[in-house]
């Protein structure tokens, strides 16, 4: 028996895909790039931090989690959606210390390519310069909460992918926080270097020790091509 297919269409282009896709997924198949932060390939898609939200017949959606259905009408590129995606980043920006001229993850990071990419150059909210702790008791690994978005990309990977719970959640609303296995620090964890969470943190929250600018400013990832070209060349 052939699969089903389901047409959809996003910002009026007809793109295919097969039950329990993800508009998300259909889009990146379709070459279509969808901001996003949160996501990360392999990972369950949660949407909390909303920057993949598209109009889908009229309502907004978060794309990540949205699966297709038949005749969906899709908006990912309007005015609209751009201003909603530069408010979260906005916000992002100014609830922590994002220093990103003197950040080892400058050029690397999906926080400032987004942004970039978004056409943001200053956010247009008060700093708020929140006081964040930084944990450097591990002898491979920092951890910096200055930069943590809260994307809950750490938590999952250390879980899911490397089988070990280093990474949680603690308190709520503001004072909702990264944290090490019930405020222990890093060094009391079984966190390993080579352990997949360490490359999972889409800032420059979770850094690996005495590879800094290993690669120059100017040569990393989004210095060369803005974030999501690698989605839209195919
Ligand atoms: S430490 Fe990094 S991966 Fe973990 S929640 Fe913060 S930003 Fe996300």
């Amino acid at each position: 028996m052939s699969e089903q297919i389901i047409t959809i269409t996003i910002d009026g282009q007809e793109v295919k895909g097969t039950p329990g896709q993800t508009i998300m997924e259909v889009a990146d198949s379709a070459g279509v790039y969808i901001p996003r932060l949160c996501f990360l390939k392999g990972l369950t898609p949660h949407g909390s931090c909303r920057v993949c939200v598209v109009n889908v017949n009229g309502r907004p959606q978060t794309s990540c989690t949205q699966p297709i259905a038949n005749g969906m009408v899709v908006e990912n590129d309007t005015e609209e959606i751009k201003q909603l995606r530069k408010d979260i980043i906005d916000m992002l920006f100014v609830e922590g210390n994002h220093y990103c001229q003197f950040c080892e993850k400058s050029g690397n990071c999906e926080l400032q390519a987004v942004a970039y990419r978004l056409g943001i150059t200053a956010p247009k909210y008060p700093y708020q310069f929140p006081n964040k702790e930084i944990d450097a008791t591990h002898p491979d690994i920092f951890l910096d909460l200055n930069r943590c978005i809260l994307c809950a990309r750490c938590i999952q990977t250390s879980r899911d992918v490397d089988g070990k719970t280093v990474f949680e959640f603690v308190n709520r609303g503001p004072e909702k926080k990264i944290s090490v296995n019930a405020d222990a620090k890093l060094s009391d964890t079984n966190l390993d270097v080579t352990d997949k969470v360490v490359d999972s943190c889409p800032v420059g929250s979770i850094l690996k020790k005495r590879v800094g600018f290993a690669v120059p400013i100017g040569k990393r990832i989004y210095d060369k091509e803005a974030i999501g070209s690698e989605i839209e060349k195919g």
